[in-house]
C-alpha cells in the first residue's frame, strides 16, 4: 500500500470520547459502573420516544423523510420560526460540518477558543481552512481578542455558550455588544447545547439575532436532542439561522442524513414537555448536592450553568481518573484541555451523585491529595 495522505489529514488528532462502559468493566473487571464523562442525560430518553420508535420500526425497509417534514415544522412552531430557517442534522456535530463544507474554503479563517469543544477545528482541517485558536480569558470566550483577529478570510467565528469544559456563559449585552462590532461577513456561531439548562436571565434573544439581520453579521444557533432531551445515541441536532444561510447548508448535506427513528424520537422528545422540564429540574438539584458535597471534601468546584462542572481536584487530574476507574466511576480528566488539576463531571441521578462522591472521597485520601 502507498498511501498519500494530504498533510491537512495527517495533521488530525482524533477526537477522544469518553471511555465507554462496557469497555471499563472488560478492562478493569468492575462491575455497575457509571459514565459521568459525557454530559448526557443519566434519566434516559422520554419513554415517549421510546414508544414513538416501537411504531416506526415496521417502516424500516423505507427511505426516511428526506425533508424531516413533521420535525422540522414542530422545531419551527417550538420557536416561531419558519422551517426554512432550520437545518436538521445527524447531532448538532453534522450541523457544524455543514457550515464549515458550505462557507469554509482553503486558507479561509475560522476562530474558536482554548479549551472550548473539539470538533470546530477538526471540520475546518479537513476542508484545508485555517483554524484560528484564541486562549480563553478568566474562563470564559475572549471576546475582544477575537474581534481583534477578525481579518477579511474570516468566515466563522464558533462559540459554545455556555463553554465546554467551563460551564462558564457570555453575559448577554457584552454579546450584543460584541456582534454590534462584528463584520458582515462573518458568520457567527453560537453553539447552544447546554443552554436548556442556563439561568433564563443569561439566555440570548437567538429570534430577534437572526432575524434582524440587516447590516449586521449572521448569527447561526446550534441545538442539539443529545443533552436536556436525552437522545445522545439517536443523533439529533439542528441549526436555527437565516433562510439564505439554511439554502447553503441544504446543498451540502446528504438527502438522508437524519434516519426515521431519529426524526420520530425526536418528535416526541420536543413534545413531552414533562420530561424535559424534569430534566433541567432535576440536573439543577443535583448540580447543587454534587458541588456542596465536593467543596466539603476539600475541592473547589466552578459556577456551572450546564448539566456538567469542573472540579479542581488538588492534585494530578489523570491519576484521579484513573483511580476513579478502579472504583469504577468515569470521569473526564481536564489535563488535555489546559487544566491538569481538573476534572470533568456530569450531573448523574440521585445514586450517582452518591456513588460519584463516595468513590471521590476515597480516591482523594488514597493520592493524599487532601
Ligand atoms: C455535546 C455537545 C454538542 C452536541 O453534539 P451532538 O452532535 O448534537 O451530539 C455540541 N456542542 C457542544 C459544545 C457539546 O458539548
Amino acid at each position: 500500500m502507498k498511501l498519500q495522505i494530504p498533510e491537512n489529514i495527517q495533521a488530525i488528532t482524533p477526537y477522544p470520547p469518553g471511555k465507554p462502559l462496557d469497555e471499563l468493566e472488560r478492562e478493569y473487571g468492575v462491575k455497575n459502573s457509571i459514565k459521568l464523562a459525557s454530559n448526557e442525560n443519566p434519566w434516559g430518553p422520554s419513554p415517549k420516544a421510546i414508544a414513538a420508535i416501537q411504531d416506526a420500526l415496521g417502516s424500516l425497509n423505507r427511505y426516511p423523510d428526506g425533508s424531516s417534514y413533521y420535525l422540522t415544522q414542530a422545531i419551527a412552531k417550538h420557536f416561531g420560526m419558519s422551517a426554512q430557517e432550520i437545518v436538521l442534522g445527524s447531532g448538532s456535530n453534522e450541523v457544524i460540518e455543514f457550515l464549515v463544507k458550505a462557507f469554509v474554503g482553503v486558507d479561509d479563517e475560522v476562530i474558536t477558543s482554548h479549551p472550548s469543544f473539539l470538533m470546530y477545528q477538526k471540520f475546518v482541517q479537513v476542508r484545508g481552512g485555517k483554524n484560528l485558536v484564541l486562549p480563553l480569558k478568566g474562563m470564559r470566550h475572549d471576546l475582544q481578542a477575537i474581534l481583534a483577529s477578525v481579518t477579511a478570510r474570516t468566515r466563522l467565528v464558533f462559540l459554545d455558550n455556555p463553554n465546554n469544559p467551563t460551564g462558564t456563559y457570555i453575559n448577554p449585552a457584552d454579546l450584543y455588544t460584541f456582534l454590534s462590532a462584528m463584520p458582515e461577513h462573518v458568520i457567527v456561531v453560537l453553539d447552544e447545547a447546554y443552554v436548556d439548562f442556563m439561568d433564563m436571565s443569561y439566555q440570548v434573544d437567538i429570534y430577534s439575532l437572526i432575524k434582524n439581520s440587516d447590516g449586521r453579521c449572521p448569527v447561526v444557533s446550534l441545538r442539539t436532542f443529545s443533552k436536556a432531551y436525552g437522545l445522545s445515541g439517536l443523533r439529533v441536532g439542528f441549526g436555527l439561522m437565516a433562510k439564505e444561510i439554511a439554502d447553503c447548508l441544504h446543498k451540502v448535506r446528504q438527502p438522508f442524513n437524519m434516519n426515521s427513528l431519529a426524526q420520530v424520537a425526536a418528535l416526541a422528545a420536543l413534545e413531552d414537555t414533562a420530561f424535559f422540564d424534569q430534566t433541567i429540574k432535576k440536573t439543577i438539584t443535583g448540580r447543587n448536592i454534587l458541588m456542596r458535597g465536593v467543596e466539603e471534601l476539600g475541592c473547589k468546584s466552578y459556577p456551572s450553568e450546564t448539566n456538567f462542572f469542573l472540579i479542581d481536584v488538588g492534585g494530578d487530574a489523570d491519576a484521579l481518573y484513573n483511580a476513579m476507574l478502579y472504583k469504577g466511576v468515569i470521569v473526564r480528566s481536564m489535563r488535555a484541555y489546559g487544566f491538569p488539576q481538573c476534572i470533568r463531571i456530569t450531573i448523574g441521578t440521585d445514586e450517582e451523585n452518591a456513588r460519584f462522591l463516595n468513590a471521590f472521597s476515597e480516591c482523594l485520601k488514597e493520592l493524599e491529595y487532601v
